[in-house]
């Protein structure tokens, strides 16, 4: 069963399904394929690319008083580097 990924979406728009995964430094990653381009995305891809901008919505939703791991839903990463950005002022 391919569940759509709701956090993520392609660079093209496109949602993502998750399919299978891939090695990295020991890690298991889980990958994504766009169902629009059916290009692959690994999620660590993703993690690895922090903008100011993010940085600057998370810190903007959590001033609204949605919890840690609503930020996380909602942007798209894990609540712990939610709460490092959170905890550096
Ligand atoms: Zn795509």
């Amino acid at each position: 069963m391919n569940k759509i990924i709701k956090n993520q979406k392609c660079d093209c728009g496109g949602g993502l399904k998750k399919q299978g995964s891939c090695r990295r430094q020991g890690n298991l990653v889980p990958r994504y394929k766009c169902i629009e381009c059916s290009k692959f995305i690994s999620s660590q891809r993703k993690y690895q690319k922090m903008t100011p901008e993010i940085k600057k919505s998370i810190i903007r939703l959590s001033c609204q008083g949605l919890s840690l791991h609503q930020v996380a839903d909602k942007v798209g990463y894990s609540h712990t580097t939610v709460a490092n950005i959170i905890n550096v002022k």
